[in-house]
């Protein structure tokens, strides 16, 4: 099969800054916990668990003596506040770029306190919960629709979650245009998304089904994921290679009479998982699945 690979795909700077900051305390041989997942890709934090590393959520949890490292996506700053009373030594793993929103956030709110302020993004999300505490009040919303039901507000600003779709958000910009005598836009979303969205968008209508490697509770993944699937309906996501492995049969019999497959990869997810599942469909081709189910169908038909 041929398998394209986007042109931007998987780990992003954020990330691996995140990893390396990990890796070197772990050369240091220092015992760390994390504040949160570092990361939301289930390869990476299992294999942090097998190297002692665990993630905790609450004050309570921190074990003295221990590194505690902020994860990627950030914390409230109520949180925040309460770890630096604790008697721990925290290392803030929190990606510059989120950190960015927090400053935005800080600034819009202290200066000027009329100012309707609104986040376009996921509220269930750390990235944004960790934001929106920067701002008391600010209001979250996430798709055009909402947008369109804010009322009329003199002067207003607005910011994105950093994973956000790109083109979502300019969309809601037009239309909170129309909502404010004086709109002030920060861009923040990420250009490690937007290449990767955009990417996307160039290979998914090229190749005749589309993979999406990445974790399940991972944004920037999902988004790669609609905007595939809006260019191609045969997308599939998978978390990982194991995930392949245990979906193997139902993919394959989904796929048998394709002969190009195009890969794409969120953020968080390893290049090992990307070049796992690269070669799994490398190394297969149209005939060779039909024989694999033919040969399946036939030993069933024997038990
Ligand atoms: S996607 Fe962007 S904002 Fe998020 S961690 Fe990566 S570089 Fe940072």
């Amino acid at each position: 099969m041929k398998v394209y690979v986007a042109e931007e795909a998987g780990f992003c700077f954020g990330v691996r800054r995140a990893l390396d900051i990990l890796e070197e305390l772990h050369e240091e041989k220092h015992e760390i916990q994390t504040y949160g997942e570092l990361i939301h890709n289930r390869t990476v934090v299992e294999k942090l668990t097998t190297q002692g590393i665990h993630s905790i959520d609450s004050l309570s949890q921190i074990e003295p003596g221990k590194k505690l490292v902020i994860r990627t996506h950030g914390i409230p700053v109520d949180t925040e506040e309460s770890l630096k009373r604790e008697p721990v030594d925290l290392v803030d793993a929190t990606c510059p770029l989120v950190k960015k929103l927090h400053r935005i956030a800080a600034k819009v709110r202290e200066n000027d306190k009329d100012v309707q302020f609104i986040i376009v993004g996921d509220p269930s999300h750390p990235e944004i919960i960790a934001a929106a505490s920067y701002a008391p009040g600010v209001v979250i919303i996430a798709s055009e629709e909402e947008a369109m039901g804010l009322p009329y507000n003199k002067e207003m600003a607005v910011m994105a979650q950093t994973t956000f779709d790109s083109e979502c958000f300019q969309s809601i910009v037009s239309i909170l245009k129309e909502k404010s005598g004086n709109l002030k836009v920060y861009e923040t979303i990420c250009n490690a998304t937007i290449v990767r969205q955009e990417a996307v968008k160039r290979l998914a209508p090229f190749v005749d089904f589309m993979v999406v490697i990445g974790g399940n509770n991972s944004s920037n993944t999902k988004k790669l994921f609609n905007i595939a699937l809006e260019r191609n309906k045969n997308t599939f996501h998978l978390e990982s290679y194991d995930d392949l492995n245990s979906n193997r049969s139902n993919l394959l019999s989904r796929v048998q009479h394709f002969q190009s497959v195009g890969i794409t990869a969120g953020a968080s997810t390893p290049p090992e998982d990307i070049q796992k599942i690269k070669t799994f469909f490398y190394n297969i081709n149209s005939n060779r699945v039909k024989e694999i189910n033919h040969g399946r169908s036939k030993r069933n038909a024997e038990h």
